[in-house]
């Protein structure tokens, strides 16, 4: 047996888990900075629903009994509720429905699998420890128990799945030729909870779509029904025009709420209003590096490596991508991880980037941009069923309703990306613009400094 040590119990490092496990020749140990999802009550935790589409939804699917257990967990949707300040809404209907599930109901379920079907001698999950160094030529990780010395363990494979501030990724640009860089997007969010049917019953929001508003210039209110009859959302707004600053009162919230989302108001509790008032503003990071992989042992998947804006809700469908290509290719080269590993980085690593560019510049910036957005999702799209040569499909109708590589959407939807990226640029509201280099990343390949780079490949 081979040990494949796995830092963070995210989506990405437990998917990854099911794999590795399921072919029977590994030892897996997880170490996860965090408590044990399983003990600790969900209100006290950061959380947010995420959307699973095809490419997220067909990586579960390989393992047996994953879908079915998460399908408990989460909520089928079909369409999204773009809602109006007078309270009426456009609907947009979607070929393929998404799973709605919160993340840590996501990572619960993950977990309670894996303990499911693999016992102590072939998997070990060490909760509220973190990794704080690697040293690649020794193949070992520094470990840190909440309470307790530092150790080292070591690894014949180490898989960074730490999400998208690393100390796996970071060790290696210092000890490696890998480089990354590290940039802030313009734009921060709030999370918002609130139940879905008034205490009264009298207003309610539909249980099987995701629901939005605008609520001023680059600013937006989403919503997603999970169960329990909850809505769990964000409320995102550029990171130096807080909507809520200067309100000092829950009452002031729920008025701000009763004039921009009125159907959203009658469910805001002064307790909801009050706490999403006191929360802390989430700032959001994106990763871009140019490898996936150091060497033979060490691979690096999800956020850790390729985190992006959340904007086309993608991040946690790549990341679940990345654990089933990796198992195809270790199938493709019987288990010989230096020749999986480079061909990992030579299929995924320009997905990564086009996703990158697909995640900033696929939602519209300008006035116009955002009213032919909205004109041809709902009207253009509704009449290509009768006239299919009228105009292109919009990036977000090929991400969400088909499973094309993100290259080949990148690609055949690289018209409207420049354009959106340009209004951006006008507006100087660039993310390169706030970027925090961890190391240097030579233009000619960064992908946000050209796109023709992700397009090309
Ligand atoms: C508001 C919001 C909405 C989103 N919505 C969507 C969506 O609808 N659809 C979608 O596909 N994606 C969405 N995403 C993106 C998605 O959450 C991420 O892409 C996904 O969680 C990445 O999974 P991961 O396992 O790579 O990383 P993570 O989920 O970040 O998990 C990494 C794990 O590593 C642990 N860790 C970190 N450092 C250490 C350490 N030093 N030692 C040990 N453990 C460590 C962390 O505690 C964490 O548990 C959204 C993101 C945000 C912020």
């Amino acid at each position: 047996m081979q040990k494949v040590i796995i830092v963070g119990a995210g989506p990405a490092g437990l998917l990854l888990a099911h794999y590795l496990l399921a072919r029977k020749r590994y030892q897996v140990e997880i170490y996860e900075r965090r408590p044990d999802p399983q003990r600790v009550e969900l209100s006290s935790q950061r959380t947010f629903p995420l959307s699973l589409h095809m490419r997220g939804l067909n990586a579960i699917r390989t393992i047996p009994g994953l879908e079915a257990a998460l399908v408990k967990e989460g909520v089928w949707s079909g369409a999204t509720l773009l809602h109006g300040k007078q309270g009426k809404a456009r609907r947009i209907d979607r070929k393929l429905p998404l799973l709605l599930i919160d993340r840590n109901q996501l990572i619960r379920v993950l977990i309670q699998q894996l303990l499911k079907h693999y016992g102590e001698e072939a998997l070990t999950i060490q909760f509220d420890c973190t990794c704080t160094d690697v040293d690649p030529d020794r193949r070992t990780v520094t470990l840190h128990e909440a309470e307790g010395e530092p150790f080292t363990a070591s690894f014949d494979y180490l898989v960074g799945a730490d999400g998208v501030r690393s100390p796996v990724r970071d060790a290696l640009v210092a000890r490696t030729a890998m480089q990354c860089e590290q940039s802030t997007v313009p734009d921060v969010y709030k999370s918002l909870f609130v139940r879905r049917v008034s205490p009264d019953h009298s207003s309610e929001l539909a249980a099987d779509c995701i629901h939005s508003w605008t609520i001023g210039r680059n600013m937006r209110v989403l919503m997603a029904p999970l169960p329990g009859d909850w809505l769990h959302g964000v409320m995102i707004f550029p990171h130096n025009k807080n909507p809520l600053e200067g309100l000092t009162s829950a009452d002031a919230v729920r008025d701000f709420f009763q004039e921009k989302c009125p159907a959203l108001a009658p469910l805001m509790m002064v307790e909801d209003a009050e706490a999403l008032r006191l929360r802390p503003i989430s700032k959001i990071l994106t990763v871009t590096c140019d490898r996936m992989h150091v060497g033979d042992r060490i691979l690096l998947i999800g956020d850790a490596i390729h985190a992006v804006s959340p904007s086309v809700g993608q991040g946690c469908n790549a990341s679940l991508q990345d654990a089933q290509v990796f198992a195809q290719l270790l199938d493709q080269y019987q288990d010989d991880w230096s020749r999986a590993l480079p061909e990992f980085t030579a299929q995924r690593l320009p997905e990564a980037h086009a996703l990158r560019a697909l995640s900033d510049y696929t939602f519209p910036r300008s006035k116009t941009m955002v009213l032919e957005f909205i004109f041809r999702l709902i009207v253009v799209k509704k009449l290509r069923r009768w006239f299919p040569q009228l105009g292109k499909p919009l990036p977000m109708e090929l991400i969400m309703e088909t499973e094309l590589p993100y290259t080949q959407v990148l690609h055949q939807t690289q018209g409207w990306i420049d354009r959106v990226r340009q209004s951006i640029l006008v507006q100087g509201l660039e993310p390169s613009t706030q970027a925090e280099r961890m190391s240097s990343y030579p233009s000619s390949t960064s992908p946000r400094l050209g796109n023709d780079n992700a397009a090309n490949s």
